[in-house]
């Protein structure tokens, strides 16, 4: 029997913890400035703009499923975009209050890493544009033997 059974659930806690050396070791140095470091990166680098193919975007700190390409459109702003998460829980939000705009940035809620912003200026059928980073992101064709 422990104390710590208890159900106690601090607010920033993720599934998927690692020290920040850890970090440091699994990212590559550009991702880690967008994922640890709430960066960007710059419009139009990513090969996963053009990536056309059916298949699941994961999150490049855990490979928590967050993406799918049915929900992928252009939206011409050089950063990979999608209208929806491929499930509610697969992100989270809170508000960004950096460069004097209010935004609401996005991050896995596996494991808290930087993905990208969500925008009300997206396409059918929810109108959101979660515009993400291409380096936060590690993309899984769908097998092509099945239809
Ligand atoms: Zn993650």
């Amino acid at each position: 029997m422990s104390l710590f059974a208890t159900k106690n659930k601090p607010a920033e806690t993720y599934a998927f913890t690692l020290s920040d050396a850890e970090w440091h070791q699994r990212l590559t140095p550009e991702q880690y400035k967008v994922m640890r470091g709430h960066g960007t990166e710059r419009a139009c680098t990513s090969p996963l703009n053009a990536e056309k193919r059916q298949g699941v975007y994961h999150c490049a700190g855990c490979a928590h499923p967050l993406f799918d390409t049915d929900a992928k459109f252009e939206s011409g702003t050089g950063w990979p975009s999608f209208f929806q998460p491929i499930d509610p829980a697969a992100v989270a939000t809170s508000e960004d209050r950096a460069y004097g705009m209010l935004r609401v940035e996005v991050h896995c809620s596996q494991c808290g890493s930087h993905l990208g912003h969500v925008f009300p200026d997206g396409p059918p059928p929810t109108g959101q544009r979660y515009c993400m980073n291409g380096v936060s992101l590690e993309f899984e064709p769908a097998a092509s033997s099945r239809a």
